[in-house]
């Protein structure tokens, strides 16, 4: 599949060129076309599938197959739990709509209200928010909501988990009746059905793809290291055997850019992508390694699902996916179309419990295989992982997961954004670009 079998306007598909993507994710596969033919839709999608492009995407071109004249009125309401969030959904909406005319805004509470207030004056298209602060607008009549055509609920399970339930249907009596509803969770509990039952109309339900079968001709090990060791060790792996076109997966876009470049002074050819390079860098970087010229991409899940390259005969993980579909993912760019190919995974104390789940969801056991001089210390204790780095350092884990939470042995304690971007910059407001 295609974004250009999907029916987006030029101007969507260009930005979609833009941002690199080649193809869709299998959420965005799948709700693009519900969403464009105008139905309900409750998807079951975590951050990191490409979600967010999901429903803005069609949003976006429903609002450019229909536009209205005369003054804007908001046509599309995106509630998010978290400020973070709502930043990140009106980024994408931004960058996606970078080649139409609409104009979105982000509002949420922490910071000044009057600049909200006269942006919303200003007139404004979609309209992303946290439900305390829309609220307060609504009660201070700064807000008009009678345009809505589209409401859109984004990590509704984390909303109701934050107590936001009551928020959100005082919300819902402020939009017309008439409009289409997005609900997008990450699990499908009770009260999510529940709450999906009351706002959707016959909806079309959607899952992001789970794959739970590792491709039969790829080797998997396990090598075990101590988390600050696992640098040393990949380099000397590539080193002594000879290792050519591995494909090295980690968490987060910070820390691919770290490995790579401690790859590149250790006289390794490496290169990074994922979201935050040019759309230039990454196809020079991407042609580098399929002609040899790297012999190490670093890459995180959703940068690696746009590359079209099989059969790569190495796959590491440098760290363990947070969700155990995606290590399939993962290892299942090698050993495909008959040849052999080897997935390894450097794993530390920190992510036994990852392995532990990917091993369930595999039914088998992964061989661990012992590396001379790496053998973990069994005094390191396990700390929490953390998927967000306030104060990125190149290192694996944020200074934030030394202090939250407490560690426990085995504990993976990792936040639900897979996105490595901070909160919008200090909590400050930021208007939709073409307000400014
Ligand atoms: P989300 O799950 O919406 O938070 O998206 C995660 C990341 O995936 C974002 O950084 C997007 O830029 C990226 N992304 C979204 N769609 C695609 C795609 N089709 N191909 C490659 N990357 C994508």
């Amino acid at each position: 599949m295609k974004f250009t079998e999907l029916g987006l306007v030029p101007e969507i598909l260009r930005s979609i060129a833009d941002q690199g993507y080649e193809t869709p994710t299998p959420i965005q596969a799948q709700a693009i076309p519900v969403v464009l033919a105008g139905r309900d839709l409750m998807a079951c999608a975590q951050t990191g599938t490409g979600k967010t492009a999901g429903f803005t995407l069609p949003i976006l071109n429903r609002l450019a197959a229909s536009r209205v004249t005369g003054p804007r009125k908001i046509r599309v309401l995106i509630l998010t739990p978290t400020r973070e969030l709502a930043a990140q959904v009106e980024d994408s909406v931004r960058t996606y709509g970078a080649h139409l005319p609409f104009k979105s805004l982000v509002i949420f509470g922490g910071v000044g209200i009057n600049p909200q207030i006269s942006a919303l004056r200003n007139g404004v298209d979609i309209l992303v928010a946290t439900p305390g602060r829309l609220l307060d607008h609504a009660q201070q009549r700064n807000v008009d909501l009678s345009g809505v055509e589209v409401l859109v609920l984004d990590e509704a399970d984390r909303m109701l988990d934050m107590g936001f339930i009551h928020d959100i249907r005082r919300i819902i009596k402020l939009v017309p009746k008439k409009r289409q509803n997005l609900l997008f969770s990450a699990t499908f509990s009770d009260e999510i059905r529940t709450l999906a039952g009351s706002f959707l109309i016959d909806p079309e339900y959607v899952e992001s793809e789970r794959r739970n079968t590792a491709p039969e001709l790829v080797k998997q090990f396990v090598y075990r290291v101590d988390r600050e060791r696992k640098r040393d060790l990949l380099v000397e792996l590539i080193r002594d055997k000879g290792w050519y076109q591995v494909l090295v997966f980690t968490r987060t876009k910070w820390g691919a850019n770290g490995l790579a470049d401690k790859l590149l002074k250790a006289g390794i050819e490496a290169d990074a992508i994922h979201g935050n390079k040019s759309q230039n860098a990454r196809t020079r970087a991407l042609a580098n390694f399929k002609n040899g010229k790297l012999h190490v991409l670093v890459a995180t899940d959703i940068a690696a699902r746009g590359i079209d390259i099989n059969e790569l005969p190495h796959v590491v993980n440098y760290e363990l996916p947070n969700v155990a579909e995606d290590y399939v993912h993962r290892i299942g760019r090698t050993g495909r179309a008959g040849t052999e190919g080897a997935a390894v995974s450097l794993v530390c104390v920190d992510e036994l419990k990852l392995l532990h789940d990917i091993e369930r969801l595999l039914k088998k056991q992964i061989e661990v295989v012992p590396y001379p001089d790496y053998a973990p210390d069994p005094s390191i204790r396990a700390e929490p992982i953390l998927m967000r780095s306030a104060g990125a350092r190149g290192g694996q884990r944020s200074p934030g997961a030394r202090t939250g939470g407490g560690a426990r042995p085995g504990a993976v304690n990792a936040t639900r954004s897979g996105s490595g971007k901070p909160p919008a910059g200090g909590g400050a407001h930021r208007s939709g670009s073409r307000h400014r």
